[in-house]
C-alpha cells in the first residue's frame, strides 16, 4: 500500500479522496491554486502545496506543476478525482515515465474511450449494444445528409472528442442537417481541438443509464449495478438514482454482466461507467467514462462499498475487496447537486458563505468543502455539494431528501436548493416517470 498520495483535485472531490485515504492510514498531499489557500481540502490534507494561479491550465491543468509537487512531498501515487486531469491520457503517460502511479485506469483505456468513435468501436466488438449511427466519422456534409436520409429523423450529430454536454447538435429533419453538422463540428474544434464528428439516431424518449464498472486490471471486474440519471439540463446531470427506477433484477443482471464481462476482457483498471440510453426495454451505449463519476455516492450507498478505497487499493497492486456475489443491493439512494447558481437561469454565483449547515441523520451524506465564511472562488465549476439520501425504499429516500434539504442551511449565495423543493412536489417526480427531456420541458413550463 502507499504511504501517501496526492490528490490533484479540489472541492468536495478532494475531500472525499482525502477521507478514504486517512481511513487506510495513507497520507495526503493537497495541491491548491493560490485562489483556494483556504479552501477545506487545504485544511483537512496532511500537507499541501500551491501549484499556481487561479486560473486552471497553469494550476489544477498544469502537468510539471503536478509532478513538481509529488517530487517535493514524495508522494508515490495520484488521485485526479474527477474533472480536470481525470481522463487526459497524457498526463498519465507523464505520471507512469516519472515512476509515479495514477489512480485509474492506463493511458491506453483512457485513449481508446475518450475517442467516441474508437470507443463505440470497441465497445460493439465487446458485444454491448451501441445506438445506430454512422460506422466512424463523418467527413462531410453530403455524407451526413445521405445518413440523415437514410436512418431517418431525427438524429444527432456529436464530435468524437466531445464531453460535459459539448459537441453535440440535434438535426430534426433534413433541413437542419448543414447547421447542426457545421456547428457540432465547430464546437469540437473549439472545445476540444478534433472537428471530427459521427451521427446517431436521436432518441427521442430515452432514460440515462449507468452501470458501474470495476477491474482489477488483471482480467477481473464487477459490475455495481445501475444509475439512473435521467434528470438533466443542457446534458448535464442534477438528479441521480440508484437502482434506476424502470429496471428490473433480470436487466441489471443482464446488461451488468455485459459490462463487467467487455470491461474483464480489456484487463480494464479501476472504477469506470459505461453510459447508456435505454427506451422501450432497449440498452443503447453512448460512451465510457473511464474515471470516478461525481454520481458514485448513491451506488456506494446501496451497495455499502467505498469505490474510492477500493481505486486506491487496486492502483497500488492489491485485489479488489469483494466479488460479485458479494454485492447485494440493499435500498435505495438519490443524490442532488447543489450548485452556487441563480435561478432561473442557473447563472453561476460565487461569493462568500455567510452560514452554512449540513443536514444529517440516518441515511443522509453531504459532500462538500464548504464552511462558514468561506469564499467560493469563481474560477471553477459551480458544484458546492452533493446531498446523498439513502432509504428502504424509493419512496422511504424522497421523505428523506425533502427533510435533508429543509436542514441545509447556505446562506451568502443562491443555489439550485429551490429547484430540488419544486421537484419534490411532483407527481412524476414521485413515480419516477421522467426521461432524459422530462427536467428541460418542466423548466419551460415554469418560465411561462
Ligand atoms: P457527453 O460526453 O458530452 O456527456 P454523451 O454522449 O454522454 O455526451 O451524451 C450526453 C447526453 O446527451 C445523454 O445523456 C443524452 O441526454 C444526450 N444524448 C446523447 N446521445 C443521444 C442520442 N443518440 N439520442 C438522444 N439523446 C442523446
Amino acid at each position: 500500500m502507499f504511504k501517501k498520495i496526492l490528490i490533484a483535485n479540489r472541492g468536495e472531490i478532494a475531500l472525499r479522496v482525502i477521507r478514504a485515504a486517512r481511513e487506510m492510514g495513507v497520507a495526503t498531499v493537497a495541491v491548491h491554486s493560490t485562489a483556494d489557500a483556504d479552501a477545506m481540502h487545504v485544511r483537512m490534507a496532511d500537507e499541501s502545496v500551491c501549484i499556481g494561479p487561479p486560473a486552471s491550465p497553469q494550476s489544477y491543468l498544469s502537468f510539471p506543476a503536478i509532478i513538481s509537487a509529488c517530487e517535493i512531498t514524495g508522494a508515490e501515487a495520484i488521485h485526479p478525482g474527477y474533472g480536470f486531469l481525470s481522463e487526459n491520457a497524457q498526463f498519465v503517460q507523464i505520471v507512469e515515465d516519472h515512476d509515479l502511479t495514477f489512480i485509474g485506469p492506463t493511458a491506453e483505456h483512457i485513449r481508446v474511450m475518450g475517442d467516441k468513435i474508437t470507443a463505440k468501436d470497441t465497445m460493439k466488438a465487446l458485444g454491448v449494444p451501441c445506438v445506430p449511427g454512422s460506422d466512424g466519422g463523418v467527413a462531410t456534409l453530403e455524407e451526413a445528409q445521405a445518413i440523415g436520409a437514410e436512418m431517418g429523423y431525427p438524429v444527432i450529430i456529436k464530435a468524437t472528442a466531445g464531453g460535459g454536454g459539448r459537441g453535440m447538435k440535434v438535426a430534426e429533419t433534413a433541413a437542419d442537417m448543414e447547421r447542426a453538422f457545421m456547428t457540432a463540428r465547430a464546437e469540437g474544434k473549439s472545445n476540444f481541438g478534433n472537428d471530427e464528428v459521427y451521427i446517431e439516431k436521436y432518441l427521442t424518449t430515452p432514460r440515462h443509464i449507468e452501470i458501474q464498472v470495476f477491474g482489477d486490471g488483471k482480467g477481473r471486474a464487477v459490475h455495481l449495478g445501475e444509475r439512473d440519471c435521467s434528470l438533466q439540463r443542457r446534458h448535464q446531470k442534477v438528479f441521480e438514482e440508484a437502482p434506476g427506477p424502470s429496471i428490473s433484477a433480470e436487466e441489471r443482471a443482464a446488461i451488468g454482466k455485459v459490462c463487467a464481462d467487455a470491461v474483464a476482457r480489456i484487463n480494464y483498471i479501476g472504477a469506470g461507467t459505461i453510459e447508456f440510453l435505454y427506451e422501450n426495454g432497449e440498452f443503447y451505449f453512448i460512451e465510457m467514462n473511464t474515471r470516478l463519476q461525481v454520481e458514485h455516492p448513491v451506488t456506494e450507498a446501496i451497495f455499502d462499498v467505498d469505490l474510492v478505497r477500493e481505486q486506491i487499493r487496486v492502483a497500488s497492486g492489491m485485489d479488489m475487496s469483494f466479488t460479485q456475489d458479494d454485492l447485494k443491493i440493499r435500498g435505495h439512494a438519490i443524490e442532488v447537486r447543489i450548485n452556487a447558481e441563480k435561478l432561473p437561469e442557473f447563472r453561476p454565483c460565487p461569493g462568500k458563505i455567510t452560514q452554512y449547515h449540513a443536514p444529517g441523520g440516518l441515511g443522509v451524506r453531504m459532500d462538500s468543502a464548504l464552511y462558514d465564511g468561506y469564499s467560493i472562488p469563481p474560477y471553477y465549476d459551480s458544484l458546492i455539494g452533493k446531498l446523498i439520501v439513502h432509504g428502504r425504499d424509493r419512496s422511504e429516500a424522497l421523505a428523506r431528501l425533502n427533510r435533508a434539504l429543509g436542514e441545509l442551511i447556505v446562506d451568502g449565495v443562491d443555489t439550485t436548493v429551490p429547484l430540488f423543493h419544486a421537484l419534490l412536489a411532483e407527481k412524476d417526480v414521485h413515480t419516477g416517470d421522467y426521461n432524459i427531456h422530462w427536467l428541460e420541458k418542466w423548466l419551460d413550463a415554469q418560465a411561462e
